[in-house]
């Protein structure tokens, strides 16, 4: 086997894939309330169409897959995709992220279907900024996906907060008082500047070291847990069941080097960066009839445009906050 490793030394054990760009919700900081330029349907990635990548990819030591999107429970079928993917050889994990609303029917097939993981967003804890940020009125209904995950033993279940000052920084702590008695893993998310969010400015992200400062501040300092694959650090408050992360996107100057992912959207184009417009175009290739061998080269060559880093920080001023324009939407975080 010969691992894909980018020009920077870095193994691509983990691959995102986003299966639609349509969602039931409207996040501020994700999608406009209206007026979205859907991918049209018939340039969306079939589900035969990701299997061929995966099936490229996994051989060559992707060990995680993740379905994202848009809202991945939207997209019809979905568990045939699950037990297709699951079938791979090689394959360690299969997890998907969600809004969680339609967990509440769809979990059980799922895990049936073998999905290992899910995470869910969550940013608030309270109904009326829920409705707010999200634009949908489905707290109980998120609140009820979460109940439902940890009850069919997704392991472990995991809420992503995106922290945004002036919205939820008062709500830090209760998200950590979450894992105290709870198994699950709540990842704070610094808010990232990409389509929706480039008009949010540099002071409203909260950095994933005042994040743990608060929750230091309340709990006492934070026992880190070993983790190995990805940017997040992980830590516990002491003598919790669950964990909590910290997903330093911006501010840790170590969160590139240990990036050892890429993207598939759901027009298929491989995006090396989550902060950068470079992609590949898979799809046009494929629907165009290239051999498995050249659609692998073209993977490779994806692999390769992988920068060292995506040169964006908080608070510097030689690197100001601005990301790229694509919506989180069709990129899937
Ligand atoms: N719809 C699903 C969900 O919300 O979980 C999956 C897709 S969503 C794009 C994936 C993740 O990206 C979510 O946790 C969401 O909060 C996060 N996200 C979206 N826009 C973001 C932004 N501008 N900054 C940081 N995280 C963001
Ligand atoms: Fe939809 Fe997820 Fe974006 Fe919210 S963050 S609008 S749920 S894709």
């Amino acid at each position: 086997m010969t691992p894909l490793i980018d020009t920077h030394g870095r193994h691509i054990r983990y691959i995102r894939i986003s299966i639609t760009d349509r969602c039931n919700f409207r996040c501020r900081y994700c999608m406009p309330p209206e007026g979205i330029e859907w991918i049209p349907h018939e340039e969306i990635m079939s589900y035969e169409e990701f299997l061929r990548i995966l099936r490229i990819c996994v051989p060559r030591g992707v060990e995680k897959v993740r379905i994202t999107g848009g809202e991945p429970l939207v997209r019809k079928d979905l568990c045939g995709f699950i037990e297709s993917i699951k079938c791979i050889d090689g394959l360690k994990e299969l997890s998907l992220t969600t809004n969680g609303i339609l967990l509440p029917s769809l979990a059980p097939a799922l895990k049936r279907s073998g999905l290992d993981r899910v995470n869910i967003s969550l940013d608030t804890l309270d109904r009326d900024k829920f409705s707010f940020i999200t634009r949908v009125n489905a707290y109980e209904q998120t609140i009820e996906g979460i109940r439902t995950a940890l009850k069919y033993e997704f392991s472990p279940v995991k809420i992503n907060v995106v922290a945004i000052r002036g919205f939820n920084d008062d709500e830090i702590p209760a998200f950590a008082e979450l894992t105290v008695n709870s198994p699950i893993e709540v990842r704070f998310i610094e808010l990232m500047p990409m389509g929706c969010a480039s008009k949010y400015g540099d002071h409203e992200v909260i950095c994933s070291q005042e994040i743990r400062d608060i929750i230091e501040e309340r709990y006492g300092a934070l026992d880190p847990v070993d983790y190995k694959l990805g940017p997040a650090k992980v830590f516990r408050i002491r003598g919790a069941k669950g964990k909590i992360g910290l997903i330093g996107a911006l501010s840790e100057c170590s969160f590139c080097s240990s990036c050892n992912r890429i993207r598939i959207t759901a027009n298929g184009h491989l995006r090396p960066c989550l902060f950068s417009d470079d992609h590949i175009d898979l799809l046009t290739p494929i629907r165009n009839g290239i051999s498995d061998s050249e659609l692998e080269r073209l993977i490779e060559k994806g692999v390769e445009l992988k920068q060292h880093d995506h040169g964006l920080c908080v608070g510097k001023p030689d690197h100001p906050y601005q990301g790229c324009e694509t919506l989180m939407n069709t990129i899937g975080g």
